[in-house]
């Protein structure tokens, strides 16, 4: 009778794993890199750039207030896969992997029992100077085609879909992961034939160019997607998935003179589009509140019907999309951004290796920046000055004082214990290319 009475149990036990297990849906991260948030059409943006982005989002939940936590890439996505801070996670910048042992996305679903792949397309997340590679079964890092003469450092958007698509073809066991990202708008920019913005009135500027060519990438990047998104569609797995929609960061198009990522931590770099779309995700709903890609993972996991990993920070927004929960009132957002890649031999030459060159928090409608190495303070407000062009940092103002006292505070909290990955990841080869993408500085 005990004996019955145990082995009824382990079969209950059986029969509820196996249908628990294929009962969870799949995850499909669509990110792109160095996708700022107003250059997409469903952001605003007055070009048609993305249709099939928009399509994506408009078929659930996109969020218009969320940030990146660090404008680099292989920080940004180490960040976002353990949804801890890049002083947590050690890899500061790009060239410097993670941390061993940190729990990840793909690791909580592999215990899960999740199959899992990864389509990647940016030298910063190869394996050996990221680390992100655990618990993915295939992690395609292997570039092989030339988007440039002298150049083979990233896989072009056709080549993501095609691989990802491939993949899904094949049909991986369920439930699945799939991450599928796309790079084609980091620079150097190229024009796309097909997907070209002309406006005869804007002037002919250097600039302009720059411009119009990151928005031919974002387009051709979008067609791609399309293609992908119309291949899950036509496999019937829209039905059962959920599907994430992101960008590791921003881009600088001559705001603040600068052109390109990871220098300063000011809007253009920070806000990033982010939406999910799948069984349970309230269609066509566009929320303001703050968020922060420290959600992702807490979020992705909410949606499957899985816990968050016990040392995940960000929050499962799962609740407060489908209106079971209130926002809160306030939420705070902290960034931090690291100079250049590391230079391999050269990296104990680096004074200040563990050293962030700015910091900042976001709270409401205000902005505070802290630059570390220059001691100099910014606070904007993003109500009447979207830009970040008027500096508000007064020592007569008592919400800067306030503000920029907690930024401190908070930094001094982590400040000597910052986590700090290899800074022998890199070989020669790996220089070179991040040099090109002008990543290797000190
Ligand atoms: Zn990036």
């Amino acid at each position: 009778m005990k004996l019955l009475k145990v082995a009824a149990l382990i079969l209950a036990g059986l029969i509820a794993a196996s249908v628990h297990g294929q009962s969870r849906p799949n995850l499909i991260l669509i990110s792109v890199d160095t996708l700022r948030q107003d250059h997409l059409s469903i952001y605003g943006y007055r070009r048609n750039t993305s249709p099939n982005i928009d399509r994506l989002l408009r078929s659930g939940t996109w969020f218009t207030n969320a940030d990146s936590n660090v404008p680099l890439t292989s920080p940004s996505f180490a960040s976002m896969m353990t949804s801890r801070y890049p002083h947590e996670t050690g890899s500061t910048r790009n060239g410097i992997p993670m941390l061993e042992g940190m729990e990840t996305l793909a690791l909580v679903l592999q215990k899960n029992g999740y199959t899992s792949a990864a389509f990647l397309s940016n030298w910063p997340l190869k394996d050996h100077i990221s680390n992100l590679a655990r618990g993915f079964e295939l992690y395609d890092d292997n570039f092989f085609e030339k988007r440039w003469v002298f150049f083979n450092d990233e896989r072009d958007a056709k080549d993501v879909t095609a691989l990802a698509s491939a993949w899904l073809e094949k049909g991986p066991k369920p439930p699945f992961f799939l991450w599928a990202h796309y790079s084609d708008p980091h620079s150097p920019y190229l024009f796309h034939p097909g997907f070209v913005f002309h406006e005869p009135d804007k002037p002919d500027t250097d600039l302009q160019r720059q411009i119009d060519a990151y928005d031919s990438e974002i387009a051709y990047a979008d067609n791609s997607i399309g293609i992908l998104l119309d291949k899950i569609h036509e496999l019937g797995l829209d039905q059962n998935s959920l599907i994430v929609f992101l960008a590791d960061h921003g881009e600088s198009l001559g705001e603040h003179a600068y052109v390109g990522h990871g220098r300063n931590l000011y809007q253009e770099s920070m806000r990033v589009p982010f939406g999910l779309s799948g069984p349970g995700i309230p269609r066509g709903q566009k929320i303001g509140n703050q968020v922060e890609l420290l959600d992702f993972a807490p979020t992705a996991l909410g949606g499957l019907g899985i816990p968050a990993g016990k040392t995940m920070r960000g929050r499962d927004l799962l609740p407060q999309l489908k209106g079971e929960a209130a926002w809160p009132q306030h939420f705070l957002v902290y960034f931090e951004t690291y100079p250049g890649a590391v230079l391999g031999e050269g990296a104990g030459k680096i004074v200040n290796l563990k050293k962030p060159i700015w910091l900042g928090m976001k709270l409401d409608e205000l902005t505070v920046l802290y630059s570390v190495s220059g001691s100099r303070w910014e606070m904007h407000n993003l109500a009447t000055d979207p830009k970040e062009l008027k500096n508000l940092a007064d020592p007569a103002n008592s919400n800067f004082i306030r503000y920029s006292d907690h930024l401190l505070k908070w930094y001094k909290s982590w400040e000597q214990s910052i986590a700090l990955g290899r800074t022998d990841a890199l070989s020669a080869e790996d220089k070179q290319k991040l040099e090109a993408l002008g990543y290797l500085n000190q």
